[in-house]
């Protein structure tokens, strides 16, 4: 990462910053994609980037094939087809009692990450902070440097990575303009919980910021919690927009169908920045995802309690050979510690086990700015619990070989 610390600037660039935009010119691949090529190229287990090895219901993909055939395959409207913005608003009536406007308080993306995209370009502007909480997803401050938008941190600590008062009031300034909210948290799993968001919503009403809510793993919760958008905290109706993605919901990554919810003035000006971006998403998938959000949440809901068994396989096994394995409260992903079986960072932990133990994993480094704590790796369980198993065994085996303590065994 060439991106400095606190104040958003850039460092360390070579000639090719020079002429190009310096804020991707002077990125690395994603780690999603590096891993993602180790594993094929290794034939490795890829337990890295996050996506299910099983597409979500045959019914939604027929939906969105009979719409491919049937058509109207021309530009939908930009805000979205009305079908979808209906159940986008219906859903969040259902799940949370919210009254969105499908009309006016709703917008189709392609996929969360243009919803993220788009939001941070129409709401950050040049000079206006962006205050992230690390780990953070990554695409957050590459967009956030690329609106000219200085991004400032505020780490969360394991184990609890709890979201406290002090720090954040302390990386909010009066040119703050947005506060980027990952729950579920990728890559931790952490939901937050009443507490700290209650707390969020007080520090943002003295602020002028507004908050970007990605609630993309909304319903991947587990162990009976709740899933508490912040919009719904008080004072927040005006301040919050909440992102979501059709990709998540029914294990349909490759989609990109995503959306933005929240108050008309908020998404007017996103509205305007999606119009650049891509104008509009594919009708066929968009009328796919209506029949899903309005036929198939049962999917969904059953996914949770699956991804839940597949955790505590993982967690249970990961503990056994020596893993430190934190709490994960929701996601796809469970990270662990490293300490007790290597003395290596992260990554070349990482690109060893791909390659010598057959088993793809991302470094929780690359969420961190500083590339710091890097003892974490992070695991991705949306997987066959065959295949969560055959992983599982291919470390317990590469442990034995070189020799590592197979704890409990
Ligand atoms: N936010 C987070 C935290 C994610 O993990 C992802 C997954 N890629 C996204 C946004 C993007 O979602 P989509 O695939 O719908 O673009
Ligand atoms: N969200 C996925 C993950 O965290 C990655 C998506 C991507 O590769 N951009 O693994």
């Amino acid at each position: 990462m060439s991106l400095s610390k606190q104040d958003g600037t850039l460092k360390g660039f070579g000639m090719s910053g020079t002429r190009f935009n310096p804020v991707f010119s002077g990125l690395p691949t994603t780690i999603f994609t590096v891993m993602s090529s180790l594993a094929v190229e290794h034939k490795a287990i890829n337990l890295g980037q996050g996506f299910p090895d099983e597409d979500g219901p045959l019914a939604i993909r027929e939906a969105a094939a009979a719409a491919l055939r049937e058509g109207p395959n021309q530009y939908p409207p930009t805000r979205g087809l009305p079908a979808l913005r209906e159940a986008i608003a219906a859903h969040a009536k259902r799940f949370y009692g919210f009254d969105f406007d499908p009309e006016r308080n709703v917008l189709v993306t392609s996929g969360g990450t243009e919803a993220l995209t788009a939001s941070i370009l129409a709401l950050a502007g040049e000079g206006g902070e962006v205050v992230l909480f690390e780990p953070a997803y990554d695409s957050y401050r590459p967009i956030a440097l690329a609106a000219g938008a200085p991004v400032r941190s505020v780490k969360l600590a394991p184990p609890g990575w709890r979201l406290e008062e002090q720090a954040l009031a302390e990386a909010i300034t009066p040119k703050t303009r947005i506060v980027m909210l990952n729950t579920p948290l990728n890559p931790i799993g952490r939901v937050f919980d009443g507490n700290e968001l209650a707390m969020m919503a007080r520090v943002l009403a003295r602020s002028e910021a507004v908050a970007i809510c990605d609630e993309v793993y909304e319903h991947l919760v587990f162990d009976g919690r709740a899933h508490l958008p912040l919009i719904g905290f008080p004072g927040m109706e005006e301040r919050v927009i909440r992102v979501g993605s059709a990709g998540k919901m029914f294990s349909l990554t490759g989609w990109k169908v995503g959306w933005v919810t929240g108050a008309v003035p908020l998404i007017d000006v996103i509205a305007k920045a999606h119009q650049f971006i891509t104008f509009t998403t594919p009708p066929a998938l968009q009328r796919g995802t209506a029949y899903a959000l309005s036929n198939e949440m049962d999917f969904t809901l059953g996914l949770t309690r699956t991804l839940q068994d597949n955790r505590d396989l993982l967690a249970d096994r990961l503990a056994r050979m020596g893993f430190d394995v934190l709490p994960c409260e929701g996601t796809y992903f469970l990270t662990a510690g490293i300490g007790a079986l290597t003395n290596e960072r992260d990554d070349d932990f990482c690109r060893r086990l791909v390659r010598e133990a057959g088993v793809a994993l991302i470094p929780l480094s690359a969420f961190f700015e500083t590339g710091e704590p890097s003892h974490l790796v992070r695991f991705a369980f949306c997987k066959k619990r065959g295949l969560l198993e055959e992983a599982l065994d291919r470390l317990e085996r590469f442990f034995c070989r070189t020799g590592a303590r197979l704890m409990g065994t």
